[in-house]
């Protein structure tokens, strides 16, 4: 006999783990899988801003930015240690906006959406020599929106998720699934092993991989056609000193974000621009490259070759075909598409969408799925806090009190903690009381009591899923700290398969 779920959803990224939290926390039964790690995908690669997107103002896109700049204020409290305010700063360029252009859309941004927390935009001077801009940028302007940790985003909601009570199953892939007799079921495969589950409707949230997934493993016919539109950012060392992100305008009508990225960095993206390739294998490209260091250069005082990159990535934005001559002017917002027929169980693709709205894209899949599941409870997820999130007073606060409780812990190892795992750093502390009770030290902060919490807790397999997407660590590890991480893991591993299997 195979399981029967109520849903069963393919694909851990935001949207597959958002619908996974609402759909549990509303009692029913949910299955999702991930062929790779939760957020290895679009969802770790993205700008990292829960925003309105002021540009998707010029397309007239007036439904997405209202929900987006709403769903702000909303993230805030669910998942204070995660999302932040930031100010972003635009250096006016009259040749390429008008000032009273860019006043009129900021004053629709302000009053658009609900903002309670969040400070409406103003106008501003640039002070050289205090300014990290070029002397010919004098003034512009300056609003709000939020940074986020996108990948853990993901992770506190397929959290949510399993503590509701639904099964996360990661590197498994859903070869294939067929309707059966009033349900779906559902052909996985798990470390080569060959597994089956059944359910009462199906969720497609795979991503650049949607369309594929209808016509490849369902065998049937996408609603809408997918656009796919690569997006690159680079990481370089902090350019400046405030804590402001900047929006700079280009030539060609683009807009680039430069954001303070964890401390010592900046993080300097995206770029837009179609893609053929294999998602699995997106990468940045050198004129990708180059295209980030010339708008950089052409604002900012210090200058930047190739040499200073730290870091790069890249993800792949799966849109919903609206015909666009442009990548950059297709649609951000996202179309839900219901496959039914007669008796039989339902089908919902998920085309497009954004991380800032994946909260409000979870409700209307629901809605859509409602009459399907009886006594569904109603919506619940807009004030329910994410883990890590409750009994959380403020980072200032809570970094006080782990810096009491371990002994001799350094600075930013406290504030890696207070960031990424809010007030669930209590279970990954557990009875620890000093340095020294953490475990093996792996360096730069990564003791064996947050590796383990992560491979208990959080679905971490490989030292990529820690060091990349967990923890951020990546960019300071060197390849042998890596190994050394490895090892432990395939140690750690096997200690808990004999467990499992004693
Ligand atoms: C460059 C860039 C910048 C962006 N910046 C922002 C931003 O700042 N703010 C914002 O709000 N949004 C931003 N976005 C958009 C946002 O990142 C995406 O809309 C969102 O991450 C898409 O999530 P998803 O769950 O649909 O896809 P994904 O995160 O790709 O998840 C789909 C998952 O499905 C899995 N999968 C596929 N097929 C199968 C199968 N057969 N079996 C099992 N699993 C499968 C994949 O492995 C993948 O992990 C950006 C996107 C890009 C590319």
């Amino acid at each position: 006999m195979h399981d029967l779920y109520d849903l069963a959803i393919i694909g851990g990224g935001i949207n597959g783990a958002g619908i996974a939290a609402d759909a549990a926390g509303r009692g029913l039964s949910v299955f999702l899988c991930e062929k790779d790690d939760l957020a290895s995908h679009t969802s770790s690669a993205s700008s990292k801003l829960i925003h309105g997107g002021l540009r998707y103002l010029e397309h007239k896109e007036f439904r997405l930015v209202r929900e987006a700049l709403a769903e702000r204020e909303v993230l805030l409290k669910k998942a204070p240690h995660l999302v932040h305010p930031m100010r972003f700063i635009m250096p006016h360029q009259p040749h390429l906006r008008p000032a009273w252009l860019i006043r009129a859309g900021l004053f629709i941004y302000d009053y658009l959406g609900k903002r309670e927390q969040l400070l409406g935009s103003e106008q501003v001077f640039f002070e050289s020599p205090d300014s990290p801009l070029k002397a010919n940028f004098s003034r512009g302007f300056e609003y709000s929106d939020c940074t986020v940790d996108d990948a853990r985003l993901v992770v506190v909601n397929a959290m949510q998720a399993h503590e509701h009570g639904a099964k996360i199953m990661t590197r498994t892939i859903c070869l294939s699934a067929q309707r059966m007799a009033g349900v779906w079921v559902l052909e996985l495969e798990k470390d080569g092993q060959r597994l089956w589950i059944k359910a009462k409707a199906l969720v497609n949230a795979a991503g650049p991989w949607v369309a594929q997934f209808i016509q490849q493993s369902l065998a049937l016919k996408p609603a809408y056609g997918i656009r796919l539109v690569q997006g690159s950012h680079i990481i370089v060392p902090k350019l400046y000193a405030q804590n402001k992100a900047f929006i700079l305008q280009n030539h060609d009508q683009r807009i680039v974000f430069a954001i303070p990225y964890l401390n010592q960095y900046t993080l300097i993206g995206t770029t837009d621009r179609e893609y053929t390739g294999d998602p699995n294998t997106v990468e940045i490209s050198p004129e990708e490259i180059n295209y980030l260091l010339d708008v950089s250069n052409a604002h900012f005082k210090t200058p930047l070759t190739a040499l200073d990159i730290i870091a790069t990535y890249s993800g792949v934005r799966p849109l919903c075909d609206d015909e666009s001559d442009n990548p950059a002017a297709v649609t951000r917002d996202y179309t839900l598409a219901l496959d039914v027929t007669l008796d039989e169980a339902p089908l919902l693709s998920v085309f497009g969408g954004k991380l800032t709205t994946y909260r409000k894209l979870a409700e209307a899949a629901l809605e859509q799925l409602k009459p399907f599941f009886g006594d569904l409870a109603p919506h619940w997820t807009e004030s329910a806090l994410l883990p890590g999130a409750e009994q959380f007073s403020s980072i200032d606060q809570l970094a006080t009190e782990i810096g009491y409780k371990i002994k001799g812990l350094d600075e930013y190892t406290i504030q890696r903690w207070v960031y990424a795992y809010g007030t669930r750093v209590w279970s990954l502390i557990k009875q620890a009381g000093s340095v020294h009770e953490l475990g093996l030290n792996f360096g730069h902060g990564l003791y064996a009591l947050e590796v383990d919490y992560l491979v208990e807790h959080e679905w971490a397999v490989s030292s990529e899923d820690i060091l990349k997407r967990r923890t951020k660590l990546y960019l300071q590890f060197s390849v042998d700290d890596a190994q050394q991480l490895d090892d432990y893991l395939t140690a750690l591993h096997e200690h808990r398969m004999k467990k499992n299997v004693a």
